[in-house]
């Protein structure tokens, strides 16, 4: 399958990113977690971010966000 729905999301801002395609999953497109420490990150579902009212979604890494 492919790994194209996984969100890294950010726990203590509750803000979910998209990963960089790199096979690491501590590091994102915008680059903005590069240097959180990893017990502050988690790796959720595409599926999961678009349903929890709770997290935010990057605007640099969701190009979407905008008018939602
Ligand atoms: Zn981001």
């Amino acid at each position: 399958m492919a790994i194209a729905m996984r969100r890294i999301l950010n726990t203590r801002t509750n803000t979910a990113h998209k990963p960089r395609d790199d096979g690491s999953h501590r590091t994102t497109a915008c680059g903005s977690l590069v240097t959180a420490t990893h017990d502050r990150t988690r790796v959720v579902s595409g599926e999961e971010v678009r349903t929890s009212a709770a997290i935010d979604r990057c605007g640099s890494c969701f190009e979407d966000v905008t008018g939602y």
